[in-house]
C-alpha cells in the first residue's frame, strides 16, 4: 500500500519488505523509532477501532492507557469542537480560566495542593525531578539525590530516561543525568539501608504500580512505610501516576489503595482522553518550592487540553466509571484466571482495576499480532506480561468478549 503513494528506490523498496516482515513498517520521512504494525485505523467508536479496510478490533490498550471515555465519545467531541472553536491557545502570560478550574479539580479529587501544567509524562516528570532539587537546594544541599527503583519508567528526555530502570532506554545517551539512586522496588529495606548512609537524598520517586515494567504492583504497607521514611528524613514523597493515575486502578489515583498522600505526583497519559497534557501535582513541603520563573512550558495547561481534561474528569464521575474500573477489572482477572487454569505456563494474573498484567513464563511478543488477527488490541511489555489497559468506557459484554478472546488466545499460543 505505502509503495504505491511513496516514490522510493528499488533499495528502499527492499529495506521496507525487510522492515514490514521483521521490525515493523518502513515509511522513507519518519524516523524509524517505532517497530510499527502494518495497519492504521480510521475511526473509533467507543471500546472499538476500525480499521482502513472497515474490520474492527476490540480495544483493549486504549492508546496505552490514554484513551479513558474511548473513542468518540459524544460530550468529549461536543466539549473539544465548542472549545475549539473559542480558544484553543492563549499563553500561559495570561490568566487561564479552563486551567483554574481544572487545577481547581485535580485539587478537590486529589488532596494536593497546587498544579503545574504541561504536555507529556515526561515533561511532568522532568518537573517532579527539577522541583526535588530545588528542594534540596533550598535546604543547602548541593548534590541532591532521588531514589528510584529497578524496573522504572518515567520517560525518554535525558532526566526522565537517566530516572529509568531499564538499559535499553539509556544505552547511547550517555552520559546519563546523575542524581539518581537506585533501589529494588516494593523493598522497603533498601530505602532504609540508603537512608542511613545517604544525606544526599531528597526524595523517593515511584510509580505505586509499574507499567512498562510489567504491571507490577507496590505492597500498601511499602507506601505507607515509604511514607514514614520520607516524613522521618524530610524527603519528598514522589509518585509517579503518568500510567495507573486518573481513575484506572478504580481509585482517582493509585496511591490512594495504601491511603497515604504524597508530597508531589504527576499525571499525563489517560488525563485528557487523548489531548496531550501532563500536570506535576504538590502538597504539604513541596508546595511553594517552584516560584516565580522557576519553569514554564509554552502550551502547558493551554484551554483547549484543560477542557478535554475537565470533560474526562466530569465523564469519570457522573457515570461512576471508577466503579466501572474496579468491577470490569474484577471480572476480567476473575475470568482469565478461571478460563486459564491449569495453565502451568501462566504464572501470574493482577493488576489493579483496568490495569492489568497477565506475566507467562516465556517471552510472548507474538501475541500482539495474534491477537490483532482476531481482532483484539493489546501489548506485550517486559517480554513475558500482556498488558491489558482498556477505556474505562468498557462494558460488561466487551469484558466478557475479552476475556474470551484471550484466554483462547493464550492458550493457543501456549499450545494448552
Ligand atoms: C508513559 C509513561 C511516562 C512517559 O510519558 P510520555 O507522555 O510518553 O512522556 C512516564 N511515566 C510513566 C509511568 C509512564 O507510563
Amino acid at each position: 500500500m505505502f509503495l504505491i503513494s511513496c516514490a522510493i528506490t528499488a533499495a528502499q523498496a527492499a529495506v521496507a519488505i525487510w522492515n514490514v516482515c521483521f521490525a515493523g513498517v518502513f515509511m522513507p520521512h519518519l524516523m524509524n523509532v517505532y517497530a510499527r504494525l502494518p495497519m492504521a485505523f480510521s475511526h473509533g467508536e467507543g471500546a472499538w477501532l476500525y480499521d482502513e479496510q472497515g474490520r474492527r478490533y476490540l480495544d483493549a490498550l486504549a492508546g496505552i492507557a490514554v484513551n479513558t471515555l474511548g473513542h468518540g465519545h459524544p460530550r468529549l467531541v461536543k466539549a473539544l469542537a465548542e472549545q475549539a472553536g473559542r480558544l484553543i491557545h492563549t499563553s500561559n502570560l495570561y490568566q487561564i480560566r479552563e486551567q483554574e478550574k481544572l487545577a481547581d479539580k485535580l485539587a478537590d479529587l486529589s488532596g494536593m495542593d497546587e498544579c503545574f501544567f504541561c504536555n507529556s509524562g515526561c515533561e511532568a516528570n522532568e518537573a517532579a525531578i527539577k522541583l526535588a532539587r530545588l528542594y534540596g537546594h533550598n535546604k543547602g544541599i548541593e548534590q541532591p539525590a532521588i531514589i528510584v527503583m529497578e524496573k522504572a519508567f518515567h520517560g525518554r528526555t535525558l532526566a526522565t530516561l537517566s530516572a529509568t530502570g531499564n538499559r535499553k532506554v539509556q544505552a547511547g545517551f550517555e552520559p546519563l543525568v546523575t542524581g539518581f539512586v537506585r533501589v529494588p522496588f516494593d523493598d522497603l529495606a533498601a530505602v532504609e539501608a540508603v537512608a542511613q548512609h545517604n544525606s544526599s537524598v531528597v526524595a523517593v520517586f515511584i510509580e505505586p504500580i509499574q507499567g512498562e515494567g510489567g504491571i507490577r504492583l507496590a505492597h500498601d504497607e511499602y507506601i505507607k512505610g515509604l511514607r514514614q521514611i520520607c516524613d522521618a528524613k524530610g524527603w519528598l514523597l514522589m509518585v509517579d501516576e503518568v500510567q495507573c493515575g486518573t481513575g484506572r486502578t478504580g481509585r482517582w489515583f493509585a496511591h490512594q489503595h495504601a491511603g497515604v498522600m504524597p508530597d508531589v505526583m504527576t499525571l499525563a497519559k489517560g488525563l485528557a482522553s487523548g489531548v496531550p497534557i501532563g500536570a506535576c501535582l504538590v502538597a504539604g513541603k513541596a508546595t511553594g518550592v517552584f516560584t516565580l520563573g522557576s519553569h514554564g512550558s509554552t502550551f502547558g495547561g493551554n484551554p483547549f487540553a484543560c477542557v478535554a481534561a475537565l470533560t474526562t474528569l466530569a465523564v469519570i464521575e457522573q457515570d461512576d466509571l471508577l466503579g466501572n474500573a474496579l468491577r470490569l477489572g474484577d471480572k476480567i482477572r476473575n475470568g482469565l484466571r478461571a478460563a486459564l487454569e491449569g495453565v502451568a505456563a501462566v504464572t501470574e494474573i493482577r493488576g489493579d482495576g483496568l490495569m492489568i498484567g497477565i506475566e507467562l513464563d516465556r517471552p510472548c511478543g507474538e501475541l500482539v499480532q495474534l491477537a490483532l488477527d482476531a481482532g483484539l488490541l493489546i501489548n506485550v511489555t517486559a517480554d513475558k506480561v500482556v498488558r491489558l489497559l482498556p477505556p474505562m468506557i468498557l462494558n460488561e459484554a466487551e469484558a466478557d468478549e475479552l476475556v474470551t478472546k484471550l484466554s483462547r488466545l493464550i492458550r493457543g499460543f501456549l499450545g494448552a
